[in-house]
Parts: structure tokens; sequence; C-alpha cells
């Protein structure tokens, strides 16, 4: 597989190298230098989701990885369904929160666990990571136990659930978290720039796990195919697909998939009140505000930085940035949406809330739509508790962390405090 940086086109790397390296030079996304077109879709869909991704992954990143190597990789990655649920008349959820740590990120988390194991050289592997929420999570029970990998996950103090920081800080072990006394765009910074500080790079093997990794976005294209194939041909005619966004990993996973074949008419970028991307995409301008804090906190991102990927597909593909949908919800009309759904006779949470209510107010007659529940409804238990008016029972994989102690530390915004920390 070969991959080239964004901003560096004559940076060019295979597989191996963008999982070991995350970023290129001057902090440039890599992306796919070709993406084949699948002729054989119908065949994928007949196919189960370890043995269909296999395919997709091997087509992905070709005879780089053997192919016993990447099929034990999405084997062990992949051990839990995305089943598919009808919510309202031509409207399904796709719900991706069935994992360890109940949440999408699990998808994309696990399998580049899996392939940074594989392709590691020798020497110490650091991972650092920004999480607003969910990635830290998984980025920590994916690789926790590996041997010889560090991992090192930065968040925002007290903007991130006290249910979320559970299950990811009371870990210890190889895994040690940090609460940031700045916002997550804050913490994002503070990653970037260790990326750019050579020798810190060099002296910890320094590795980036957040949804800039290639191998996550790979990962993330299977569950696209999975969803469309539990729709009936009829409704794969015409399908529309919203993506509760924040970074936009999961919708530049989605476009990939619609690169490689699979029938999806249009998608929507739905965000909450930090919607820098639905303000450019109608009037042209890319204006980020502060971020602000909402209920869907897991997309409080104002300078998504997946974004060039976003674009580098719809130029490479000749289509048209007017064909992507999007909206916007605050956080007073995420509390409808959330009781809407509730009324249809789904449960659901703040994210896949916002997904649901922007694809319900854009569908047209004919079309079928599908939105993506990024997460279990009582990792924001909180929240979905006051606003339904319900009691949810605490799964067992969260009421298990939040029995235990937090081991994070607590740092200010500053990266001469982490150069140390990390390199201690
Ligand atoms: C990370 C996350 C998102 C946003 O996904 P991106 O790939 O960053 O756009 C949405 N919902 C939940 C619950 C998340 O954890």
């Amino acid at each position: 597989m070969n991959l080239y940086n964004i901003k560096h086109p004559e940076q060019q790397v295979n597989f191996a190298q963008a999982v070991r390296q995350g970023l290129g030079k001057d902090q440039g996304l890599f992306f796919p230098a070709t993406i084949p077109q699948l002729s054989n879709i119908d065949e994928l869909l007949a196919l189960p989701l370890v043995e269909r991704s296999q395919k997709i992954l091997a087509a992905l990143i070709g005879d780089e990885i053997p192919a016993d190597k990447l099929n034990a990789m999405v084997k062990n990655a992949f051990t839990f369904p995305a089943p598919v649920a009808k919510v309202a008349e031509n409207i399904y959820a796709l719900e991706l929160f069935h994992g360890p740590t109940l949440a999408f990120k699990d998808f994309g988390g696990r399998f580049m666990a899996q392939a940074l194991a594989t392709v590691r050289g020798d020497g110490k592997i650091t991972i650092l990571t920004a999480t607003s929420g969910d990635t830290g999570a998984a980025v920590a029970h994916a690789f926790y136990g590996l041997e010889n990998i560090e991992v090192v996950i930065l968040y925002p103090k007290g903007k991130i659930s006290p249910l979320q920081e559970k299950l990811f800080c009371t870990l210890g072990g190889n895994i040690r978290t940090v609460a940031i006394n700045a916002d997550f765009d804050a913490c994002q910074a503070l990653v970037k720039q260790a990326f750019d500080d050579e020798e810190l790079r060099q002296a910890i093997g320094l590795n980036s796990a957040n949804s800039i990794n290639i191998s996550r976005l790979l990962a993330q294209v299977c569950y696209y195919f999975e969803a469309a194939a539990q729709l009936n041909t009829e409704q794969r005619q015409n399908l529309v697909v919203s993506v509760p966004s924040g970074n936009f990993g999961n919708l530049t996973a989605g476009l990939i998939a619609k690169t490689l074949g699979l029938p999806i008419k249009r998608f929507i970028a739905s965000t909450n009140a930090n919607d820098t991307v639905p303000r450019y995409l109608q009037t042209g301008e890319w204006q980020p505000n502060a971020t602000v804090a909402t209920l869907s906190n897991a997309m409080d991102v104002s300078r998504p930085n997946n974004w060039p990927r976003v674009e580098e597909l719809f130029k490479r593909n000749g289509w048209q940035l007017s064909e992507l949908g999007s909206g916007a919800l605050n956080d007073a009309e995420t509390e409808i949406a959330l009781k809407a759904q509730y009324a249809q006779g789904y449960l659901c949470e703040p994210h896949g809330a916002i997904a649901y209510q922007v694809l319900k107010d854009q569908l047209q007659t004919g079309e079928t739509g599908l939105f993506l529940c990024t997460a279990h409804p009582a990792k924001f238990k909180e929240s979905v508790e006051r606003i339904l008016g319900i009691e949810l029972p605490l799964p067992d994989a969260l009421d298990k962390h939040n029995k235990l102690p937090l081991l994070s530390d607590e740092m200010d915004n500053d990266f001469a405090t982490l150069k140390a920390y990390l390199l201690k």
C-alpha cells in the first residue's frame, strides 16, 4: 500500500510506515495513493463481518501484510457485532457500541493496536494521544497489556463525563492518563507539538493513536459495508448516511467505503454547536469559533483534524462539496431529538440523537436513512437519565471500572512540562 502526505505529496510511505509514524512531515496526514474500485460488492455483502472485512482490508492494504497475518489482525480486532436497528419508517440505526468500551472507537482502536503490533520495528513505542472522550478509552483498552508499548492519553480536565473518565483512567500498567487544565483543542495541540519535536520523537518512539492514524480509518470502512449488508437491495438503492462528527474520521471512512464502490447516495455531516464544517459548507468560509462544551462532548471539536482528508477525497473523486449534506443541533435541540427517538421506541444518547434528527430533517421521499450510533446510552448516563426522566442500569463493562480509583496525573497546558513527563 502506498500513501502520501497530503501537505507534502513528495513524502511517500507504505502501510507499515504510515501506521508507525501516524503523521507525516509538517503534521501532514497520510492518505492512500490509490483506492481500488471493488467489482464484487454484492458478493462481499453476502459474507459475515470478519470474512468480508478481511477482504476489504486486503484490497486496501495490498500484499504488504501477508494474508494470514492480516486475517488474524481483523479477527482479533473485530470481536463484536455492529447490528442495524429499525428506528422509524425508512430510518435505521447502525449500532457501533457493542465493543469493550461501548463506543465505535473500539473498531479503529483495536485494529490499530493489532496493526502496530504487527508492523512495529525494534525499540520502544510510546502512544501519545488526545481524547475528547471515547478515543482514550478505546485506545487504552486496545493496547492494555501489550508488551513494550507505553500509552499516554491527554484529556481536558472536567470536560469528559465522570464515567468515561473511569473507563480509561483506572487501568494502570502500561496506560498513563493525564488531565490537562484546558480544552480538547489544546490537548490536541500539545500532541501535535510533541510530534514536531524530533528529539522527543526519537527518544521515546512516539506514535499517535487518535483518528489521524490511517489504520483506524481503514478499519472503520468495514462497518459501512456491514450496515449495507443488513439492509435489503431496495433500501440500498437510495441510501443516505448521517454521521455524528467531531474530528471527521468516521465520515472520512464512510467516504472511502463509497469510493470503494459501496452504494451510498450521499452523506450528511451532523455536528453539535461546534459547527465549523456545516457553516463552511454553507458559506465557503472556514471560520472555527472557540470550542464550546455540549451534551455530545465527543464532538466538541472546532478544528476537525481529518477535514483535509475529506477534501482530498472529494477532489480526487471529482465530487462537489455541495453534495455533502450537513446540519448542526444545539443542546436544546439535541434534547428534543433524544426525546423524539425515545417516543419512537428507541433509546439513544446525544451523539446518535443529533445524527438521527439531522437525517430525519433532510431525508427525501424514496430514500432510506441510516444514522450512526457511536456510543452506548449508558456512557452518557447522567444526561440521558435527566433528559428522559428514566433510570439506566450500568452495563457490566462500565460498572467494573466505576468502582476503581482514578489514576490520572494532572498537568497545565504547557509543552515543557509534558515533555519532561514523557521523558521521565
Ligand atoms: C469520537 C466520537 C464521535 C466523532 O467521531 P469523529 O470520527 O471524530 O468525527 C462521535 N460520537 C462519539 C460517541 C465519539 O466518541
